[in-house]
């Protein structure tokens, strides 16, 4: 048998024959091998990276949809927060508006003017509310502003010659010029307590009984609008004015009494919310404080009853203590 093996290779210019010997042969198979592992591992080495390749690619397209999703996400919560932003910026606005006009309603009412600083915006309208109450409360039941509005005052409240009698006489009311016919109003809520028709002294005549001590009267009226026993509102028609009983023209006699002392009607006719403290300042024959005092407290209860229960530190702290106190009690109990 050969050693040799003939490789015949077929050309253009004929046939070239090319004689391996054995050991050219092994190195031949040798390469040959080696060439086939090379190209194999070579297949795998692409196979794999075309599998890791796949892999990437769908990771990407994963990683992309989650991406996208996320910025949804992250586009709703930046809308979310600018509405809560705006929201919030809307509130303080309102915050503000309300600050102020809670200012307003205490520059109006003369409180809190320095201690407001200090104080719950809750508190502040608690008092504010109070004040504002306690002042509705007593233009209401106090007599204020005049009987017979555009009228023009003729004789004042004060010692003076009686201009019937000619002699020197105190005034206890206060005269209104008016021509007959004129209407008279209620200057504050109360109770007809005297209803008179005469032709001396005070003539047709008409006394209120108010809340606190109180009254007023109306003298030398033409015709009467009430009956006594009838229950009145502020700005309620009670009559028409006059010329009746002792008088020399048509007016209107008006009298002021605090437990049954005549004051001066003037102070109770021009007095306003706009003045408000002048007449406790120069009536100095009520006890204005304590009426004050007792408005002030009976207002502070409707009001906190009008409004919704909320946390109270001082209840709070009570309770506290009595469960304290409770507790105490079952050790001492334990104990024995
Ligand atoms: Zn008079």
């Amino acid at each position: 048998m050969s050693e040799n093996i003939c490789i015949s290779v077929s050309h253009s210019r004929g046939t070239s024959h090319y004689l391996i010997n054995r050991f050219k042969k092994r190195y031949f198979a040798l390469a040959a091998a080696s060439v086939l592992v090379l190209a194999g591992s070579g297949s795998y080495s692409v196979y794999s990276l075309y599998e890791e390749s796949q892999l990437s690619s769908k990771q990407l397209n994963v990683l992309n949809k989650q991406s996208r999703h996320l910025m949804a996400s992250l586009s709703e919560e930046s809308e979310a927060n600018r509405a809560l932003r705006q929201e919030l910026e809307e509130k303080r606005a309102e915050l503000a508006l309300l600050t102020q006009r809670i200012d307003d309603v205490e520059a109006v009412l003369g409180v809190n003017g320095e201690d407001g600083e200090d104080m719950s915006l809750q508190a502040r309208v608690d008092s504010a509310a109070v004040s504002s109450a306690v002042r509705a409360t007593l233009f209401r039941l106090i007599p204020n502003g005049s009987p017979t509005p555009d009228t023009r005052m003729s004789s004042r409240y004060g010692s003076r010659v009686h201009p019937v009698t000619g002699k020197q006489k105190f005034h206890h009311g206060l005269d209104f010029s008016a021509r007959i016919g004129t209407p008279i109003y209620a200057p504050a809520d109360g109770i007809v307590e005297v209803v008179r028709s005469g032709n001396k002294g005070y003539g047709n005549f008409i006394r209120l009984n108010h809340s606190f001590g109180f009254t007023s009267s109306y003298s030398h009226m033409s015709k009467f609008n009430v009956k006594r026993g009838n229950y009145v509102n502020k700005g309620d028609l009670l009559g028409w004015t006059g010329n009746s009983g002792l008088s020399t023209g048509p007016h209107l006699h008006y009298e002021i009494r605090f437990l049954d002392r005549t004051l001066n009607p003037r102070l109770f006719v021009e007095w306003t919310p706009d003045n408000f403290e002048s007449l406790f300042e120069k009536e100095n024959k009520v006890q204005w404080a304590s009426l004050l005092e007792m408005i002030n407290n009976m207002v502070s209860m409707q009001v906190q009853l009008t409004q919704t229960p909320r946390y109270n530190p001082t209840l709070q702290t009570a309770n506290n203590l009595a469960e304290q106190h409770s507790d105490g009690d079952q050790v001492q109990v334990s104990k024995l």
